[in-house]
């Protein structure tokens, strides 16, 4: 079996519950399966967690796919849970029949003040299994009074171990651990049973997640195993968090993809910095998905925290506008009304923090009234007629900008920004901007010269 699986190509899932919108630190193991997949031709599953109905909502869901998208994440199969209920409990009966699965009825006040005297006194606060005491006349009077079971998988004794990508061999000791709840008293499904359940299912090869699920996974393993489903290879990455240790909550919205997308940040840039932060590899925004999968390798995934700083998702982002082709962004200029074609686009990129940013400059090129700068002098004055005299004759190409200011120059004696300055602020009401040989022809002539007088 695992001969065939090692060279068939792998089956990876990513798995958010729909309860907030997805931030950047939950790209994370999305992309790392994402890249895992277009590396190994793989297949990449979307599974929605929905089994929390309270919390869960069909529009984050939904959010949850457009944001994907966004970031270039195009999912081969999408399941949702809250859709797949007969299989967990189909799982959960043959759990039952295999003498897994146990009711318990502890309420949560008992199990709390348990807890509280097994560390009174010294013991680890873990499920003293006292529910497999229960007599069958003991758990029909349970019933009797009302109470509804809660179920528990019982877990077996000895060392789980298994082999991560990431951080080579590790073990788990059930020992340590409470028999995890499978099923609340209500019926419905805690994450742990229909996650399992779903992997074998799907034919998970790789279960590539945080390192906050170490331990599930050493349950899982053995759930696994109950099932009789063959135990897929896991990857336990690192979390990421801000310079400052700062975990990053779903529900602070902050770092959200979508606020991230709102803020006209490139979705390479913000790849680029989720999965190459806490790895051997420089930070460097890869401008596609294939570039970026070509430097990803889960055992290079530092064991360490992946520590970032947030300034440097507009950073990345702006070195990757610098650097687009007209063709890659014709669409969104075409969308933000800005027009001028390649040439104008390879005129403005290098000013640009953002895409969208291109319409700022084009309207001043085209649309904007420039108002003369309140502070100029008696003397600008004399130097901007006489450059409006001096306005080369013919078209206005990327060739006018020096004609024209080298014979201001040999004519004033004026260099540097005495030269430039007072031109650029005429024509564009900035002190800083594109480089005007390429610009000046967006201007065009009548509105240069309207702007010099
Ligand atoms: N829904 C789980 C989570 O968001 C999935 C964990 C897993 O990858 O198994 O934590």
């Amino acid at each position: 079996m695992s001969e065939i699986r090692s060279s068939s190509p792998p089956i990876v899932r990513f798995a958010p519950s729909p309860t907030g919108y997805l931030h950047i630190g939950n790209a994370r193991p999305a992309l790392f399966n994402w890249l895992f997949a277009l590396n190994q031709g793989g297949t990449f599953v979307l599974r929605i967690d929905d089994t929390d109905r309270e919390r869960s909502t069909e529009a984050f869901a939904s959010a949850i796919d457009e944001d994907l998208a966004w970031l270039g994440i195009h999912p081969h199969v999408r399941v949702v849970q809250s859709e797949r209920l007969a299989l967990y409990d189909a799982a959960a009966t043959a759990l039952r029949a295999a003498g897994r699965l146990y009711p318990c009825y502890e309420t949560a006040d008992e199990l709390d003040r348990r807890r509280k005297r097994q560390l009174v006194r010294g013991l680890p606060p873990v499920y003293d299994r006292s529910a497999l005491q229960l007599t069958d006349a003991d758990r029909a009077s349970l019933e009797a009074q009302g109470r509804r079971p809660h179920w528990r998988f019982k877990l077996s004794p000895g060392d789980v171990a298994f082999n991560d990508l990431v951080r080579g061999p590790v073990h788990v000791d059930p020992a340590s651990l409470s028999d995890p709840v499978l099923v609340r008293e209500d019926g419905t499904y805690l994450y742990t049973l229909p996650s399992v359940v779903d992997d074998a299912a799907l034919g998970i090869t790789h279960v590539i997640r945080g390192e906050d699920h170490i331990i599930n996974t050493g349950v899982q393993i053995q759930l696994f195993e109950a099932l009789g489903a063959a135990v897929p290879t896991f990857a336990h990455v690192n979390l990421l968090t801000t310079r400052d240790g700062e975990g990053l909550s779903k529900r602070s919205g902050a770092l959200s993809l979508r606020s991230l997308r709102d803020e006209g940040v490139e979705p390479m840039a913000v790849a680029s910095l989720a999965v190459l932060t806490g790895s051997s590899e420089e930070i460097h925004a890869y401008p596609d998905m294939t570039s970026l999968a070509s430097h990803i390798d889960l055992a290079r995934v530092s064991h360490a925290s992946a520590k970032f700083d947030p300034a440097d998702v507009m950073k990345l982002s702006q070195r990757l506008v610098h650097a687009l082709s007209f063709a890659e962004v014709a669409d969104r200029l075409d969308a933000a009304g800005v027009g001028g074609g390649e040439a104008f686009w390879l005129a403005v990129r290098g000013n640009l923090q953002r895409v969208e940013d291109a319409k700022l400059w084009w309207d001043i090129a085209v649309l904007q009234p420039i108002q003369p700068s309140p502070d100029l002098t008696g003397e600008d004055r004399a130097f901007l007629a006489l450059a409006a005299a001096r306005f080369p004759e013919g078209p206005v190409d990327p060739l006018t900008w020096k004609t024209w200011t080298d014979a201001l120059k040999a004519e004033t004696g004026r260099g540097g920004k005495n030269l430039f300055l007072p031109l650029r602020r005429a024509l564009t009401g900035r002190d800083q901007g594109p480089e005007l040989g390429n610009y000046l022809p967006f201007i065009g002539r009548e509105r240069g010269l309207a702007r010099l007088a």
